[in-house]
């Protein structure tokens, strides 16, 4: 039996960390919405033999136990005591260690799918908290929703979701490791550009004005140490009339919010050429 499940993309509308936890990661105060740029990942179940199987068609992914629908895939089996084999192919269409979690939202999609094929009669809310071990953003992605994420990544409030606007997503021609970025951050000189009560309270009330100037993600000047065409890629976008622009996750995609089409074509348009990859979506 085989089932295939959408694992779209997320962007931070706000990042912010208010500190270290003992165990050295960092805590997360972050409002995420999902965007419909995903991958398409095919899971099939079967009694030939006990393997669990990934593939994908990107030449640069891992296949065995590093990819994290292949964690995924594990931890459900192992918890449920299932002695399936599992196939896993994967289409990518999320640009790979962008800021984007693709490799997180293609695990949130194999637990999704194997719920569903196991007939495990989770919901969400479990398959997120047992998702947690694989990466802090699959949690999030198991829901896809706008939602307010704290603690490592764990605690999930969904709220009132990101208006549909155009968002123009770009992705510089370099790969950002998420891990060399948060061992980075010096907690003590952290600018924290963004205002995450704001941004819940924009979305709550439909203030689009409150919402925008409160967006931000405090890793943004941090990456944007060695990779400057962050910033740039972000003057860009505003001056071609994005209403507000910034960085998603770690980087280094920056993400551009028009209110209405044909700019957010013709900034589309004004980025081809600068910048390796470029998109045009909508917040699901
Ligand atoms: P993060 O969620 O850590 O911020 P990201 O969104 O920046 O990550 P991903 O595309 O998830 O980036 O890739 C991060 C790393 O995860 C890469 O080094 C990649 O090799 C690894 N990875 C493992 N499985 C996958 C997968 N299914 N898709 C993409 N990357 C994967």
């Amino acid at each position: 039996m085989n089932v295939i499940e959408k694992a779209p993309a997320k962007i931070n509308l706000g990042l912010d960390t208010p500190m270290r936890y003992l165990d050295g990661s960092p805590q997360w105060n972050m409002v995420m919405t999902s965007v419909d740029l995903a991958d398409y990942v095919n899971v099939e179940v079967h009694q030939k033999n006990k393997q669990i199987k990934i593939y994908t068609d990107s030449g640069f992914l891992p296949n065995d136990q590093r990819n994290l629908a292949y964690q995924a895939v594990h931890i459900l089996r192992n918890r449920f005591h299932q002695r399936d084999g599992v196939t896993v192919k994967i289409k990518k269409n999320i640009p790979v260690a962008a800021g984007l979690g693709g490799g997180s939202a293609d695990a949130a999609a194999v637990l999704r799918a194997l719920n569903r094929v196991w007939n495990l009669g989770l919901s969400l809310e479990e398959l997120a908290t047992i998702s947690l071990t694989i990466d802090s953003d699959v949690p999030y992605c198991v829901y896809n929703q706008t939602a307010h994420v704290t603690g490592h990544g764990e605690k999930i409030e969904l709220l009132d979701p990101f208006p549909h606007y155009p968002v123009v997503i770009a992705k510089p021609k370099v790969s950002v490791s998420t891990p060399t970025i948060l061992k980075k951050i010096d907690y003590e000189h952290l600018n924290h550009n963004v205002d995450i009560d704001q941004i819940i309270e924009g979305l709550e009330t439909s203030n689009e004005e409150l919402l925008f100037k409160a967006m931000g993600n405090v890793l943004e000047p941090l990456t944007n140490r060695s990779y400057p065409e962050i910033t740039k890629l972000k003057q860009k976008m505003l001056m071609h009339g994005a209403e507000t622009a910034q960085m998603s996750g770690t980087g280094p995609t920056v993400f551009g919010v028009c209110k209405k089409l044909s700019r957010a074509k013709r900034l589309q348009n004004s980025l081809r050429g600068f910048c390796h990859e470029v998109y045009l979506v909508r917040a699901l």
